[in-house]
């Protein structure tokens, strides 16, 4: 049998387990099984020839009991409504779980940011805008950059809503540039509040982090930070980490410095001086403490996790295992920490923004990671809590089944207090 990947169909089945596992009421998980509300826009872009070209957008709002939607906006060439549906799914449990007045969504455009120039990619942030802006709101919907949007189409988002409300309204969208009212320590959140939760990981696990051996796959914005945080504040060794290219091994640790120069001269980590080169396939299954994929969806599948054995999986990305590399980790006794725990930071960062950009008040870099710290210690203490409690019902589930029990429960509770159901 070929494996599920179409990522919607893989959120529907995750909630279903779960909603089984919990005994979750059948109206409850009806509301749960499908967004709440799927946009889809057509609208005109000036391109640099002075004329217009149509995109496709989409903003899918999951779920907003508990809470605004919060999701971020995807520029991608190969975007679909499946993957935005998806995406505002795991949104949802993600932001329910870390326990923040957040409910879930996520937005996307079809587009190629690499065959677009600056004015172009103004244009279409713009205009994708407009065409939503009936949708989102700091009370409505607060989208955030994701895969190919940076802070600075954040600010022209920003600026459009705000023209279009004549008022400035900075909370309508984070991961803003600090100019205009991004936050302090937003842009190493996810990388940051992982590390806080391997932390927590590493204490149950009786595992001494400072002689821990790591491996990180992607050397993008979650991977680089990893690897700094990493190995400065918690002391591990980095042995080996990868991009699209491949990735680079050494046993006696790698040097970020060397890694940075390698990455601007050659374009790959694979240009490291020492060393030996992996390939991706190659850097997963290797002999480590510590494994922490960093980069894209589907990395540990099927195909290949019986042979992944690391004391902790620490999925810094967006769904790298797949269901049925799941089940076959848990029956190797692999700690797999899931996704929409271990990178919660960068929501949870998300979510100060908000907070600070409605208060008009802002923190210390200091104050921003003990909050930080403070909610992913107690997201991960929750999971590790609901696994033994299913435990000693008989029940055994891994963590990722407790982070969803915890997360779905939050959500139907919500909506059967408002009487949705
Ligand atoms: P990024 O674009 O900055 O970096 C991605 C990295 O992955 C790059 O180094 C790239 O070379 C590498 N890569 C691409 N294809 C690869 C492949 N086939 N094999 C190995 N490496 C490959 O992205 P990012 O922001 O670092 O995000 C990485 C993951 O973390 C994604 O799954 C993202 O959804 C997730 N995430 C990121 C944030 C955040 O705040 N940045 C928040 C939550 C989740």
């Amino acid at each position: 049998m070929v494996e599920e990947l179409d990522p919607f169909k893989i959120a529907q089945q995750q909630l279903d387990e779960a909603a089984s596992i919990m005994n979750l009421d059948k109206q409850a998980l009806a509301l749960l099984r499908e967004p709440m509300q799927t946009v889809i826009v057509n609208f005109p872009a000036k391109m640099r020839d002075g004329k217009t070209r149509t995109f496709r957008g989409f903003r899918v709002l999951y779920n907003n009991a508990r809470g605004p939607g919060k999701g971020g906006i995807r520029y991608h060439p190969e975007e679909t409504i499946e993957t935005v549906k998806a995406l505002s799914a795991w949104m949802t449990w993600k932001c329910s779980l870390a326990n923040i007045q957040y409910g879930g969504s996520k937005g996307g455009v079809i587009c190629d940011t690499k065959k677009l120039n600056e004015t172009e990619l103004e244009n279409i942030s713009r205009a994708y805008i407009r065409a939503i802006s009936k949708f989102i709101g700091p009370e409505v919907d607060v989208p955030a950059p994701d895969v190919y949007t940076t802070p600075q189409m954040m600010a022209w988002m920003m600026d459009e809503f705000s023209r279009i409300k004549e008022h400035n309204v900075f909370g309508v969208i984070t991961g803003k540039p600090l100019e205009v009212w991004g936050s302090e320590g937003r842009n190493d959140s996810t990388a940051l509040g992982g590390l806080y939760i391997l932390r927590e990981a590493a204490k149950m696990k009786k595992i001494d982090l400072k002689k821990a051996k790591v491996a990180i796959q992607g050397f993008g914005n979650a991977g680089h930070f990893a690897f700094s945080i990493a190995s400065e504040m918690f002391g591990c060794k980095i042995v080996a980490i990868s991009d699209s290219q491949g990735g680079v091994y050494d046993e006696k640790g790698l040097d970020l410095k060397k890694l940075d120069e390698a990455k601007e001269k050659t374009g790959s980590v694979q240009g490291y001086k020492g060393g030996k080169k992996v390939s991706n396939e190659e850097l997963l299954e290797l002999n480590v403490d510590i494994l922490i994929p960093a980069a894209i969806e589907n990395q540990i599948h099927g195909g290949n996790a019986a042979r992944i054995k690391p004391k902790i999986l620490l999925e810094l990305a967006n769904g790298p295992v797949t269901p049925e590399a799941d089940k076959i980790l848990s029956a190797n006794g692999v700690l797999d920490l899931p996704d929409f725990l271990v990178n919660s930071g960068g929501v949870i960062g998300s979510y100060f923004e908000w907070i600070q950009n409605q208060q008009g008040y802002y923190w210390t870099r200091e104050e921003f990671d003990k909050k930080l710290d403070v909610i992913v210690t107690k997201s991960f203490k929750d999971v590790m809590a609901t696994q033994k409690e299913y435990a000693e019902k008989g029940k055994k589930i891994n963590p990722r089944m407790a982070a969803y029990i915890i997360a779905v429960g939050r959500v139907a509770s919500a909506m059967k207090t408002r009487g949705w159901y």
